[in-house]
């Protein structure tokens, strides 16, 4: 009998890889920072070999830090930063391109050609997502275009494209296998959310050659095996999915309706919609959540710019705490906002506004106001920026929302998700284990290979830490709310177009 499911997961940040028993616990953990270059203004790379190398070090610290051989392990799971586009040649293996990644805003005058080309419709009717740079498409077609000669290569097929995980599965491979997963391809640009499959039409509008993309697999289910030289011997690579999808997984929303938020530098929400894609009305992005064997799920995701990073501001620009703890310390010397509300519209606003020309502001300043109560506005910031994106995947769904599964570096702050149970009248829950990302991608590999048996199983090892119930009455939290959505509408439209 195996002992555990080894998760990689390669981030923007890092890449750390982490063997989970069969208890879902976290048994040994190992990670590496990973640098991003930003050779012009706007554009973001990373360089695909220290992706990969940093990936394949930290599973071998992690197998090395539990004391164990690669036999212990069942499966590996893999997550990883989505959208990041990456080029390399078929024979070598060698990327033809540093990495462009999800970041990267370089794209952002060919967006702007399509949209006035009128593609916007056709776009987020077939993909249920925008057309923005942030996406895959359009940086494939930028780095075809960069390199003379590359384009023809790539239309006889020996330039191959693919997203991080992608990368990764042909390096841990030995190069046997061209394939993604569904959660990933859906991220692209290029995939018929509809029809389960790369779109001839989106192909063309974008110019990318059908030859270059990978086969599509399920997100759960044995894609290939590891090449012996890694860890040596094969292991199953049986779980592949983007990191919030991942997340989603890893909190086991795996019912229509169920929510999970994940509050970092940003907040990314996610609503399982069940077996049908819910187009948004209220910018809201549609996706696949996960395919395991032949069903497919699928997500709607809302995502907030600023959530830590207002915390992040409060240290190291406003500097007027300490260390990002502190904020819960002095937002609970005072006992309420004092009517002051900061709206953290620093790089315009996200989901469910896309105002790119919001700016950060602070209403409500008297002479009363103090750092207090400006610490317990930019929490509450966070909490009610939550609570347009859940109002608007509420609506969109035509679900609601019975409870709030969390997790990510600010669920450490018990006010803050005190205040989110607050402002939304539900209760916040949050798992004693908050590395989703990787329990996802661990989850998705064991039950493809026994490891778990079936979703029962998983639910087994699901351990609450904390439950936050909602404390104020409908009134109290309506008239909150009410405040929020002027100060919002006061910070909007403020860049001169
Ligand atoms: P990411 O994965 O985006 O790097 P993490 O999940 O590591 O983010 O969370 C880090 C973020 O959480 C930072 O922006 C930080 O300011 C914020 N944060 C960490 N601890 C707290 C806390 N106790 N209260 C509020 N914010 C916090």
């Amino acid at each position: 009998m195996t002992d555990f499911v080894l998760a990689i997961d390669q981030g923007t940040t890092s890449s750390r890889s982490i063997l989970f028993d069969h208890d879902a616990r976290p048994a040994a953990q190992a990670q590496l920072e990973v640098p991003s270059r930003f050779p012009t203004l706007g554009h973001v790379e990373q360089d695909p070999n220290t992706l990969w190398a940093t990936s394949l070090d930290s599973a071998r610290s992690a197998l090395e830090m539990a004391g164990c051989s690669s036999s212990a392990v069942a499966a590996i799971g893999l997550t990883n930063q989505r959208e990041t586009t990456i080029l390399w040649d078929r024979k070598s293996g060698v990327p033809v391109a540093p990495a462009v990644v999800w970041q990267s805003r370089i794209t952002a005058p060919e967006c702007d050609k399509l949209k006035r080309a009128g593609y916007e419709p056709l776009v987020r009717e077939r993909t249920g997502l925008v057309l923005d740079p942030y996406f895959s498409a359009t940086k494939i077609a930028w780095l075809l275009d960069r390199e003379p000669g590359l384009r023809g290569r790539a239309e006889r097929g020996e330039v191959l494209f693919g997203t991080v995980d992608s990368f990764l599965l042909w390096r841990l491979t030995g190069g046997k296998l061209h394939a993604t997963d569904v959660t990933n391809a859906s991220r692209t640009l290029l995939w018929n959310l509809h029809r389960g499959d790369w779109d001839e039409e989106l192909l063309n509008v974008f110019r990318v050659p059908r030859g270059m993309l990978p086969t599509v697999f399920p997100s759960s289910g044995i894609i290939g095996q590891t090449d012996p030289k890694w860890f040596g011997r094969e292991i199953p690579i049986a779980g592949v999915a983007g990191d919030q999808q991942a997340a989603t997984f890893g909190q086991q929303c795996l019912t229509p309706g169920m929510v999970k938020n994940t509050y970092g530098t940003g907040c990314f929400a996610v609503m399982n919609t069940g077996d049908q894609p819910v187009s948004s009305a209220n910018g809201l992005l549609t996706t696949t959540a996960w395919k395991i064997g032949d069903k497919t799920q699928f997500a709607l995701e809302g995502a907030i710019f600023m959530a830590g990073a207002v915390v992040q501001w409060l240290r190291d620009s406003l500097r007027v705490i300490g260390s990002a703890a502190d904020s819960e310390v002095l937002a609970s010397r005072v006992s309420d906002n004092g009517g002051v509300y900061l709206v953290p519209a620093f790089v315009g606003l996200g989901a469910p506004h896309w105002d790119p020309r919001a700016r950060g502001a602070i209403f409500g300043l008297t002479r009363g106001a103090t750092v207090e109560h400006l610490c317990r506005a930019a929490l509450e910031s966070i909490a009610l920026q939550s609570r347009d994106v859940l109002d608007a995947m509420a609506t969109d769904a035509g679900l609601a929302i019975p409870a709030l599964r969390v997790d990510g570096g600010a669920t450490a702050n018990n006010l803050l998700m005190q205040m989110q149970a607050d402002v939304l009248g539900i209760p916040v829950h949050r798992p004693r284990v908050l590395e989703t990302t990787a329990l996802g991608a661990a989850f998705l590999a064991g039950l493809a290979v026994g490891f778990w048996k079936d979703v029962r199983d998983l639910e087994r090892t699901w351990q609450l830490d904390r439950v936050f119930e909602p404390s104020l009455s409908s009134d109290q939290r309506e008239d909150w709310y009410a405040h929020w959505k002027r100060a919002v509408a006061r910070s909007r439209d403020w860049v001169p177009a």
